[in-house]
Parts: structure tokens; C-alpha cells; sequence
């Protein structure tokens, strides 16, 4: 395909905000271990980059993927992996699934805010002993009148230590394990919600990851994306 003048002004548009917001912290984020993640998606927000292909009526700018392709090259500049790692998720990983499943509440109450840059979000999908093997997850979502009552952990959740929800892959019967997981966004300030320390990596520093446990950890249904069984 050829690139037009519009996805070229994105591309300037990217690599101007790594130059000037990114590639000047690099060494110091990665040695902390973490970066200032609500101000720099703030700021990504107020451009319109974490909205790139989302729908205009959530605040997205409803262009096509080859828009995220370019962006996601320029972000490739950057001089360290876990910034760009940390926008990927946000935009790639946990918002997806809301803006091509969710329900208008769902858009409204976390996809608006995590394209506008005034939520961070982080994907939960991976546990101790089911990471390739995803089939093998343990954690369960188990009905309780209009609720879930989650129980179990999720590891190596990037961004997690400061996001505000997760988009999270649960166990919602003991159908087969393809039948059985459906996505539910899970605000991280609900009670019973802990963390392990942040995991101290070798790379991608300045991104955080943390284990997540969750003990009785009780959302309404209505906050699952999709149907019943139609998360894996
Ligand atoms: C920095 C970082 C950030 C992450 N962020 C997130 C996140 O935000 N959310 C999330 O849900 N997860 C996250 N993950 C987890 C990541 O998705 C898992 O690490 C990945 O799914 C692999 O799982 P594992 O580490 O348990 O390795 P394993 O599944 O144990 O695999 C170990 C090795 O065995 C190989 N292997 C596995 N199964 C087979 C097979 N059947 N045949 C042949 N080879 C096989 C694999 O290729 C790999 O080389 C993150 C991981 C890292 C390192």
C-alpha cells in the first residue's frame, strides 16, 4: 500500500511526541522501574494517538489499522521498549475488545476515558501456570445475583500497579475450557483487589508489571464484554 499525506502527518505527529516526551526520560524511567504513565497517556490523549482507530463517537479518531501501523513504527523509535509496551497495551490489548463488543455503558464509562488519556488500562489474561497454554486458566467469575464474584490471579500485567481497570479473562462455567471464558472489565479500585511487589524485570523497565490477586472481588454482569462463553 502507499501512504498518504495523512498517515505521513501522524508518523511527524508520533515521532515529534517520542523526541520531546519520551526519548529525554528513557534512562531515568528504565533504572525506576516505572514511568509517570497518567501524565504521558494524557498527554498521547489530548493528541488523539490512544484513539487512533476507535469510533469518533467515543472520542477516537475512526481510522483504519494502517494508522496504527505508522504509529506503532514511530513509537518503535523510542529508546527504551517499555513505554511503547505500555501504550500498546492501552491501545492494542485491553480496549479492543470494549470498542468492538461492549456495551454503550461499557464505551462510555472506560473506553471514552482510556482514549481521552484519563484511564489507564491493563489486560489480564496470563496466570502462574497458563501462559501459553491459556486453556489452563484457573480464575473464575461465578454468578451471584446481578454480580461475579471473581476469584484468583492473573501475573506479569503490565501497566497494572496504576491502572484503573483491567479487562479481564475469567472462567464464567465449567463448560470446556473453549466454551467457558468471557472478558469482563473490572474497575482496580474494587475491594479485593491486591498485588505482588512489582516484578523487578531485566528489560522493558520502565513499563510496571505486577502479579494481581483477586479475593471475592464482586463486579456487576452487566460490566462483561459480550455474551457468556465468547471471551477466548
Ligand atoms: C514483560 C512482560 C509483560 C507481560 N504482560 C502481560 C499482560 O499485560 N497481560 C497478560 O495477560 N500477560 C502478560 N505477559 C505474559 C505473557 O503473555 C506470557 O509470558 C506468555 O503468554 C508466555 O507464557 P509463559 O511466560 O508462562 O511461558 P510458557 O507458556 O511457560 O512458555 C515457555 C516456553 O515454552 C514454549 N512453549 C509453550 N508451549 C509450547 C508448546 N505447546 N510447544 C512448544 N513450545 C511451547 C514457549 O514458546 C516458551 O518459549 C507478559 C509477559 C512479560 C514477559
Amino acid at each position: 500500500m502507499k501512504f498518504t499525506a495523512e498517515h505521513e502527518a501522524l508518523r511527524k505527529t508520533v515521532r515529534d511526541f517520542v523526541e520531546k516526551e519520551i526519548n529525554p526520560h528513557c534512562d531515568e524511567w528504565e533504572e525506576a522501574g516505572e514511568f509517570p504513565i497518567h501524565d504521558i497517556f494524557k498527554k498521547l490523549g489530548n493528541l488523539g494517538l490512544l484513539g487512533i482507530q476507535k469510533p469518533e463517537e467515543y472520542g477516537g479518531m475512526g481510522l483504519d489499522y494502517s494508522y496504527n501501523l505508522v504509529a506503532a513504527e514511530e513509537l518503535g523509535t523510542a529508546h527504551c521498549g517499555g513505554v511503547p509496551l505500555a501504550i500498546g497495551v492501552q491501545t492494542d490489548m485491553c480496549t479492543p475488545a470494549i470498542s468492538r463488543f461492549g456495551s454503550d455503558e461499557l464505551k462510555r464509562t472506560f473506553l471514552a476515558p482510556a482514549i481521552a488519556g484519563d484511564m489507564v488500562g491493563c489486560i489480564g489474561v496470563s496466570e502462574v501456570a497458563a501462559g501459553s497454554d491459556v486453556a489452563g486458566m484457573k480464575t473464575t467469575a461465578k454468578q451471584d445475583g446481578d454480580d461475579y464474584v471473581i476469584n484468583g490471579s492473573k501475573m506479569w500485567i503490565t501497566n497494572s500497579p496504576k491502572a484503573d481497570f483491567i479487562c479481564l479473562l475469567a472462567n464464567t462455567s465449567d463448560d470446556k475450557p473453549h466454551k467457558n471464558k468471557s472478558l469482563i472489565v473490572v474497575p482496580m479500585n474494587t475491594p479485593g483487589i491486591s498485588f505482588s511487589p512489582h516484578l523487578n524485570k531485566l528489560g522493558m523497565r520502565s513499563s510496571e508489571t505486577a502479579q494481581i490477586f483477586f479475593d471475592d472481588v464482586r463486579v456487576p454482569q452487566r460490566y462483561r464484554i459480550g455474551a457468556e462463553g465468547t471471551g477466548s
